[in-house]
């Protein structure tokens, strides 16, 4: 069976997954109830791309059908979102291109600097941060490296994986898998992400406790940049002056297209538990994952859901009854209102090792009053870790729109982060008389601090322009407050066009100049992925 892609949500078109009328019920109580609206038809959509024609001259290699361009031209942010629901599109590329291997590459890279043609490559189109939104006066080619998607070389002895950068997550796990061995990145969107879109935005996968992020698989690769080919060679490591595979990670595509990668992989492990755990209260769930990244015992992962994401969790999974009874047991053994749910993984390469870690772990999360579920819950959560996503489009079927943002900062900022974060993203809409159902989880443990999520569930709003101005206020008044807590911009979003205006906040001005000086050096022309990092549409 083959499938297609959602053309204006997320994933595969024939998978649903339903709202439970517990959800419907809570969100009705916290937020309102939304006034139904219909979306913008798939015909409606494609009459406004075929009425701005292509600017692209002919090119064998590039695909100027308006269907093509209409799917290239949207990445996953809520901008995306607004403007294909609502059919309001604005601009989309001139053309498309599918190169099946770097030559093609070169080959477009070449024809579109002679023709004066920006390039915007994209792998799997699941950014959320605007990083696909086509700009500036140029006609703009969009890159997709969809066709190349195969494992080129796999050294067991120095457990390196060499792959074409089109590759997406399950394509990239499956060739690996077949040798034994695995990457170990799962970002949610690994469904859909590429190798290159992870490199290029420094993503985090949802293990990275064991396996690390992006950056530290990331052993080398080539780039093919607007006017030359350029090959990162790997070493184990390095201290020949700066590490240059720092340039390509987070370069979101304005050094030129990624098209190989080699990453580190592991053997795959033999042993795997994901268990979940209650604590009584945010400060001794707080302390407790501190006290676990801090204890460096090998975990691959630490989930910690706050007050209110535990809450929502448990009330939308709409079991009532089980979740009843879980709670009877829980309080019986201290944990009741204002608790916290946190998920630990355990992976190794024997039963034995995982459960040396468990026991471990256990020690430290029972000193601050954490009591285990067992593997019940957690193999609930693994089961549905990719599923979940599938959410955002029956919430939004349902008049409810849903938007996160992410950072990360030192430990003694993690809890003030979290209250500013949902605070903002609270008094952003109730200025325009709406209410925002907020709730935090950290998703990534460091020893030094942690990431912090947060989600932000709100009404859509009955048109375009109020919808938008709701999520621009929002997006507006969290990334302050992101900022104004010492916070890094995102932790594993990347930046795009979206987070433009707070990154020189963090780079300094200093910094904003050494990454302008980089794109030049690189790009002189100014052709690739315009807007994303300097905000330099025009
Ligand atoms: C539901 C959902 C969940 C998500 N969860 C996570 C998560 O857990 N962790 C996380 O890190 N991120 C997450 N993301 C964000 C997103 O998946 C990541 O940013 C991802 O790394 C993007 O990869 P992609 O292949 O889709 O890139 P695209 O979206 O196609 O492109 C992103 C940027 O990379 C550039 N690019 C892509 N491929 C190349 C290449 N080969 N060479 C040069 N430039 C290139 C593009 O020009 C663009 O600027 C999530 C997104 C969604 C929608």
């Amino acid at each position: 069976m083959t499938s297609e892609r959602r053309w204006n949500g997320w994933g595969d078109a024939s998978v649903e997954e339903a709202l439970k009328p517990e959800a419907l019920a809570f969100l009705a109580t916290r937020i309102g109830t939304p006034a139904p609206r219909p979306d913008a038809p798939f015909a409606a959509a494609l009459a406004q791309v075929e009425a701005q024609a292509s600017r692209l001259p002919a090119h064998p290699l590039v695909d100027t059908r308006a269907e093509t361009r209409l799917r290239a031209s949207f990445g996953q942010s809520m901008h995306d979102w607004l403007r294909l629901r609502f059919g309001v599109l604005g601009r989309v590329t001139d053309g498309v291109a599918f190169p099946a291997h770097a030559g093609e590459v070169r080959t477009l890279l070449d024809w579109a600097r002679g023709e004066g043609v920006q390039v915007l490559p994209s792998g799997g189109a699941t950014s959320v941060a605007g990083h696909l939104t086509p700009v500036g006066e140029r006609p703009v080619l969009t890159l997709n490296l969809g066709r190349m998607t195969r494992l080129l070389d796999l050294d067991p002895v120095s457990q390196l994986a060499r792959f074409e950068a089109g590759v997406p997550g399950p394509d990239l796990e499956a060739q690996l898998r077949a040798h034994g061995y695995t990457l170990g990145h799962f970002p949610q969107s690994f469904e859909l992400s590429t190798l290159g879109g992870w490199i290029v935005t420094r993503s985090s996968g949802q293990q990275s406790a064991r396996y690390g992020r992006i950056e530290q698989m990331f052993a080398g690769g080539t780039l093919q940049t607007p006017d030359r080919e350029w090959v990162l060679p790997t070493f184990p490591a390095s201290a020949a002056g700066p590490d240059l595979r720092e340039w390509v990670l987070g370069s979101e595509g304005r050094l030129g297209v990624l098209t190989e990668a080699t990453v580190r992989v592991t053997r795959a492990p033999a042993a795997e538990e994901f268990v979940g755990v209650f604590f009584p209260d945010w400060p001794r769930a707080l302390a407790a994952v501190r006290a676990l990244g801090q204890a460096k015992l090998g975990l691959s992962m630490l989930r910690l859901a706050n007050p209110a994401e535990t809450f929502t969790t448990l009330t939308m999974a709409g079991h009532p009854q089980a979740i009843g009874w879980l709670e009877r047991g829980l309080g019986l053994r201290g944990v009741g209102e204002g608790k916290c749910l946190l998920f630990a993984g355990f992976t190794g390469q024997s039963a034995a090792q995982v459960r040396a870690m468990r026991g471990a772990a256990a020690r430290v999360w029972r000193a601050h009053g954490g009591v285990s579920t067992g593997a019940f819950l957690g193999r609930k959560w693994a089961a549905r870790r990719f599923a979940g996503v599938y959410l955002r489009n029956s919430l939004w079927d349902a008049g409810y729109a849903v938007d996160t943002m992410e950072t990360a900062c030192d430990w003694p900022r993690v809890d003030a982060m979290v209250r500013g974060l949902e605070s903002a993203g609270r008094t952003a809409l109730a200025v325009h008389g709406e209410r925002t159902h907020c709730y935090t989880h950290l998703s990534h443990v460091y020893a030094q601090g942690s990431s912090v999520y947060s989600t932000f569930v709100y009404r859509i709003g009955p048109d375009y322009d109020t919808a938008l101005a709701r999520w621009q206020a929002l997006k507006a008044a969290v990334g302050d407050a992101i900022v104004a807590q010492g916070g890094t911009i995102t932790h594993q979003h990347g930046i795009g066009k979206d987070h433009v205006r707070w990154l020189p906040a963090e780079k300094g001005a200093t910094g904003m100049a050494a990454i302008a000086a980089m794109v030049r050096q690189f790009d002189p022309d100014g052709v690739m992925a315009r807007g994303n990092l300097l905000g330099d549409a025009a």
